[in-house]
């Protein structure tokens, strides 16, 4: 049986050149793959409390979405600057060059609800710390970190753990 790393492809030299970029498009668009990244994601967290899960723009929201539906709970998208209709609450983090900031609606996240945080790789973690860090300015508790890819590497990882969080990933 196929694994959900056999689903994902590596583009070079995208964005940049000397970027090998971790194509999960083709993941997503396979009905087994999309459902067993998706099943194996949940696995973990099957059972607990959550209240939300998180998705970090834009491939969070494919994931995250389908794992709230799966456990019929809501979705909560957090965002780059600019894009949310209502009113936000902001963090920013670093990126390779410069900065970047991430936002969450104020009233997305009720105070002490449990959150499941999703994305679809984890690099240096500066994307899901900030997603982490909106999410308990509003006062929720992060359950947990998802991820289908985890680059141990650029240190995303041990952030996170290094933070308290528990980070579940499919594959390097
Ligand atoms: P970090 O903040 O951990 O350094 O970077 C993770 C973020 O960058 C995630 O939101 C992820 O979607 C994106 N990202 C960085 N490199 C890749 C890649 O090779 N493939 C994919 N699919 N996303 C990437």
């Amino acid at each position: 049986m196929k694994t959900v790393k056999d689903y994902i492809r590596t583009i070079p030299d995208f964005p940049h050149e000397g970027i090998m970029f971790r194509d999960v498009t083709t993941l997503f668009g396979d009905p087994r793959g999309f459902r067993l990244a998706v099943d194996q994601l949940l696995h973990p967290y099957v059972g607990r409390r959550i209240d939300k899960v998180a998705g970090l723009e834009a491939r969070g929201f494919i994931l995250g979405g389908a794992i709230a539906h799966q456990l019929s709970i809501g979705f909560v998208p957090i965002r780059k600057q600019g894009k949310l209709p209502g009113n936000t609450i902001s963090q920013g983090y670093k990126l390779e060059y410069g900065e970047a900031v991430m936002e969450v609606h104020e009233d997305a996240i009720e105070a002490g609800e449990s959150v499941l945080l999703v994305d679809d790789l984890l690099a240096t973690g500066g994307t899901a710390e900030a997603g982490l860090k909106l999410i308990e300015k509003l006062g929720g508790n992060v359950v947990g970190t998802a991820f289908i890819i985890d680059l141990p590497e650029l240190g995303g990882r041990k952030r996170l753990e290094d933070l308290g969080m528990d980070v579940h990933a499919l594959c390097a």
